[in-house]
């Protein structure tokens, strides 16, 4: 088939590594990512790095955080009143919880903690870094027609949708 294109099932091996150079993530030991293309599952400069490539390209980008997490964003550090943590515990600096924002639910880290506020940044944790990805292409299909319907694939493995599905059949949730 051709390469990578809207709706291409897509195979990849691949390292992250940040600005330093350290990896911070990698599919070894994992197995490959596997995702449909052009629905915006990946970053923006991953998907555009990858539109037209083939089975055994192997390539190197480097992505600014425009194409990637965006810029840290100054207004989403924000101080809470402590009694929202009531139930939570001692709070400390570096804790995670998962919090409601206006762009959806994500995770907030805990940077400071007064008597009174615990100030939290909601801000991506790869926000504002530029990113190095080592990638290669290991396989490629065209997606079926109900997973171009759900916009995520099927396969029982990497089911997209936080379940798995040992029949490798889709759990039916248009929505997931
Ligand atoms: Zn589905």
């Amino acid at each position: 088939m051709a390469g990578v294109t809207k709706n291409t099932v897509v195979s990849i091996e691949y390292t992250l590594r940040n600005s330093s150079g350290q990896v911070i993530d990698a599919s070894e030991g994992r197995g490959p990512l596997t995702y449909l293309h052009g629905v915006g599952m990946l970053i923006p400069g991953m998907e555009t790095a990858l539109e037209s490539r083939v089975v055994g390209d192997d390539f190197e980008v480097v992505i600014p955080p425009e194409q990637a997490y965006g810029q840290r964003d100054p207004a989403m550090v924000q101080p809470v009143p402590v009694s929202a943590f009531k139930d939570a515990g001692e709070i400390k600096t570096g804790m995670q919880f998962y919090a409601q924002t206006p762009g959806g639910r994500r995770v907030v880290t805990v940077v400071d903690v007064s008597d009174t506020e615990v100030t939290v940044d909601a801000n991506h944790e790869l926000a504002g870094q530029t990113l190095q990805f080592a990638v290669k292409v290991v396989g490629l299909r065209d997606a079926t027609k109900e997973e171009i319907e759900h916009g995520h694939i099927h396969d029982a493995q990497d089911h997209n949708c936080g379940e798995r599905h040992a029949n490798g059949q889709c759990c039916g949730k248009h929505s997931h």
